[in-house]
């Protein structure tokens, strides 16, 4: 790479984070951001780093995945974690922030940095290496980038490789299922199959479709027009249509005898494998604008679930993300253009924070590519190193995810539940710390950060 500047395209969460951390390691990062001459339908301010819904960052003890990955992000620097720090406001447990005080403590930070230049501008193409005049370039456009620049990143990745709904079922942990109701069996198969299998009698069944009637559902954004794909309707959708269609649909019962009875049910809910080691269980077909309220209500309705905790619970909005395991390396780089890296909720994560600290990483990486090094993976088992783990191993059905203990490689011996939490977090900033001497990576100075950021012990 010959070029010495860093063309980061986005102002927002990851934006910011990448030019904070690009130019916290000597580089010139040129900052493009579209706002105030042009907005999506979700900002509104002309600030960097909008945080366009709740201005909540999630739980904020380090026992808990989001809490650890924000604790490994300010290990790492983070301007966006000191922004927290500084603007939060009383929230419980969570670290809540004022939308703001935040937005416009990150902006005069990255709007006086004498190595960034913030240029107002809607990007509407890709730029090429000679426009990026050598340098790499981090696209950090977010789950609402323009129309334009979505097409011509649905041009670079191949259309079937960018997503512009996001339509996610349940998952639900694999050791809060109940196994006297559940079986395992797939369609027409004999013997244990791969799929867990709900079984429902005629009464059961009724029972749930009026409750999934009468439920309260999420109210939708006027950008979030229900064009829904006809294989991927929400239930809520599907059972407006008429009491049967679950049954003649993602519950259709055919095909899975119990091996309790030797008989097929009246219907069933099917749960994948979501990961390798089967800790958890993705419920097929179950997508949903329910309410979060609604969903723990209603789903544990479900024979086999009346204990069920959901790591992740079902939710359809737009938004724009690559197909990470086929487009993205584990360093955040295009497979296909290493120049090109991709960062924020469009590499694949979900969250304000995963957002954020997706582009903590490609920051390091530009910087790590113009200083003519190579770029970086944090270790899986760190939080950060799981979000990437996601975001490119090979899976038939890539969906966006939050940071969640699941991602995680499995331990090796049992841990009681209620320590596993500062387990993961003592092992995850061991690891972090080991990177960081192994691979020589400096922290950018935070001029103003507030003493109270650390909460663990290095
Ligand atoms: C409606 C909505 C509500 C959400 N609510 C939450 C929530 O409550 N909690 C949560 O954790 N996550 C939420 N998310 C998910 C996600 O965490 C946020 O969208 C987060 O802001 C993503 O960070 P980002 O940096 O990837 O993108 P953004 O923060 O959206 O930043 C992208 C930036 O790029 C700019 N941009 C877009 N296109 C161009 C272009 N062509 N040229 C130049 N600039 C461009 C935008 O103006 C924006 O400033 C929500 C998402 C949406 C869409």
């Amino acid at each position: 790479m010959t070029g010495k500047t860093i063309t980061i395209i986005g102002g927002g969460l990851a934006g910011c984070e990448a030019a904070w951390q690009a130019a916290g390691r000597g580089c010139e990062v040129r900052l493009l951001e579209m706002k105030p001459r042009a907005f999506s339908p979700a900002h509104h301010s002309e600030g960097l780093a909008e945080l366009v819904c709740s201005n909540s960052l999630r739980a904020a003890d380090p026992h808990s995945a989001v809490g650890l990955l924000k604790e490994e992000m300010r290990r790492l620097g983070s301007l966006l974690m000191a922004a927290a720090d500084a603007t939060a406001v009383p929230a419980g447990r969570a670290l809540a922030v004022d939308r703001d005080l935040f937005s416009n403590w990150v902006t005069a930070r990255i709007a006086s940095h004498p190595a960034i230049t913030v240029v107002r501008q809607e990007s509407i193409t890709i730029p090429t290496p000679d426009e990026a005049q050598g340098g790499p370039i981090i696209l950090a456009t977010g789950p609402l980038t323009s129309a334009p620049l979505a097409s011509a990143l649905a041009a670079f990745t191949g259309g079937e490789h960018l997503a512009f709904y996001d339509a996610i079922a349940p998952i639900v942990a694999a050791d809060s299922l109940d196994y006297d109701i559940v079986y395992s069996a797939s369609r027409w198969e004999d013997g244990p199959g791969d799929y867990l299998n709900c079984p429902m009698d005629r009464e059961q069944y009724l029972a749930f479709i009026a409750a999934v009637e009468g439920a309260a559902k999420v109210a939708l954004k006027e950008f979030e027009e229900p064009r829904y794909f006809e294989g991927c309707l929400p239930v809520e959708v599907m059972v407006a249509r008429g009491p049967e269609t679950l049954r003649f649909g993602p519950m259709k019962p055919v095909g899975l005898r119990d091996p309790k009875n030797g008989r097929e049910a009246y219907a069933v809910v099917q749960l994948r494998k979501e990961n390798l080691e089967a800790t958890q269980y993705n419920m097929v077909g179950f997508q949903t604008k329910l309410t979060y309220g609604e969903q723990q209500r209603i789903f544990r309705l479900i024979p086999g679930m009346a204990r069920a905790e959901f790591t992740r619970l079902g939710s359809i909005h737009r938004n724009t993300f690559v197909n990470g395991p086929k487009v993205l390396l584990p360093t955040l780089q295009c497979r296909t253009r290493p120049d090109l890296l991709i960062a924020g909720q469009l590499s694949g994560v979900e969250g304000y924070v995963e957002s954020t600290a997706m582009g903590l990483l490609a920051g390091i990486n530009g910087a790590r590519l113009v200083r003519g090094e190579l770029p970086v993976t944090p270790p899986p088992d760190t939080a950060m190193g799981a979000l990437v783990s996601h975001l490119t191993l090979e899976t038939k059905n890539f969906q966006p995810s939050n940071v969640n203990f699941g991602l995680f490689p499995p331990f090796t011996h049992k841990i009681p539940k209620k320590l596993r939490g500062g387990k993961r977090a003592e092992v995850a900033l061991a690891s972090l710390a080991h990177w960081l001497r192994e691979k020589h990576l400096e922290i950018p100075e935070l001029p103003d950060h507030p003493a109270a950021a650390g909460t663990l012990p290095a």
